[in-house]
């Protein structure tokens, strides 16, 4: 339980709404900031402005999955305020106090490093990536059946990148009948794809192994997708790039060469807000009360 624990949950979307009822449910205080604009609230929870927070008595402040920005502007789809957190809202609150994102940025590493507090940048852990690898790899096939005017089974598909993402990726899509091969570098990789039943390949050989899939959905974050590669790629084919931005596709080549290529960004948030506030809410549980 969180009983006599302090939560400032500060700014978001639909995702954090779950992290509070979560917060409620296990007993904590909980002041939601950024929130003035939702109709019903959450029972249990308290809906004020960052003012009326008395820093010393918050243990944790959750910011959104997105974070802020680089003048450490916070913004909430559930209101028009834009929250600044300040130096000196950090400084006051107690040395305990512990600050969860989804993503951090240069501002907020400062806000927290020279103030001496403890940053949890929530995306980059593997049990959050990988548990998000799941609403991903929905929208994922969302995005290719809206696309494609074929089935998924039977379609040649070629993930590039077995990471968190990749994995499940590839083997939701194996799953639907696609025939699957996945790019990799790495030898450990290339024998753990062959494992689990699909076709491995080298990317430095990306080029003749791309020749003739259908779909191509890319999760690494660097230009794998050049003008090159997509220059020998089927005009007809699709591109899937779930790279974090800027992808790793020459989106204007493809565009020029006629091949239809999309950057999707933020799938969980878009297809599964409620399974991905409670992926988000179960972490940071785990996080809070083992510290207790
Ligand atoms: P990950 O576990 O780190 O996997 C990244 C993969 O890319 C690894 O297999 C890595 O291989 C490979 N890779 C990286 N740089 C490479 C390079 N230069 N050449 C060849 N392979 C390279 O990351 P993840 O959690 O799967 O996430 C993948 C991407 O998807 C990230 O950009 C993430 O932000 C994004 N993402 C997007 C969504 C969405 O909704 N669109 C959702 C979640 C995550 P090595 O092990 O050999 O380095």
């Amino acid at each position: 339980m969180l009983t006599n624990k302090h939560i400032a949950v500060i700014g978001g979307d639909a995702r954090q709404l779950e992290v509070i009822k979560k917060l409620v449910e296990l007993d904590a205080r909980v002041s939601m900031v950024g929130f003035n604009q939702l109709e019903h609230g959450v029972i249990g929870a308290n809906k004020c402005s960052l003012s009326e927070i008395v820093p010393q008595t918050i243990d944790a402040v959750i910011f959104p999955v997105h974070g802020m920005n680089i003048e450490g502007v916070i913004d909430s789809v559930f209101s028009n305020e834009k929250i600044k957190i300040t130096k000196e809202f950090v400084n006051s609150t107690k040395e305990t106090c512990l600050f969860f994102t989804g993503i951090s940025n240069s501002y907020m590493e400062d806000l927290c490093n020279s103030n001496n507090r403890k940053l949890i940048k929530l995306m980059d852990r593997d049990d959050v990536a990988i548990y998000n690898s799941i609403p991903t790899a929905e929208g994922t096939i969302l995005m290719v059946i809206q696309h494609t005017d074929t089935t998924i089974h039977g379609s040649k598909v070629a993930v590039l990148g077995p990471g968190r993402v990749g994995i499940t990726v590839a083997r939701s899509f194996a799953a639907l009948g696609a025939k699957v091969k996945v790019g990799a570098r790495k030898s450990e990789d290339i024998a753990r794809i062959f494992e689990m039943g699909l076709e491995p390949f080298y990317m430095k050989n990306i080029q003749s192994e791309i020749q003739d899939v259908d779909i191509c959905i890319n999760t690494i974050p660097a230009m794998v997708l050049d003008a090159d590669v997509i220059s020998k790629m089927l005009p007809q084919s699709l591109i899937i790039d779930l790279a974090s931005k800027p992808g790793g596709t020459n989106f204007r080549y493809a565009e020029k060469r006629g091949v239809k290529a999309m950057l999707a960004p933020g799938l969980p948030g878009i297809v599964a807000p409620k399974t991905a506030g409670k992926i988000l809410a179960k972490v940071i549980v785990e996080i809070l009360t083992k510290d207790k």
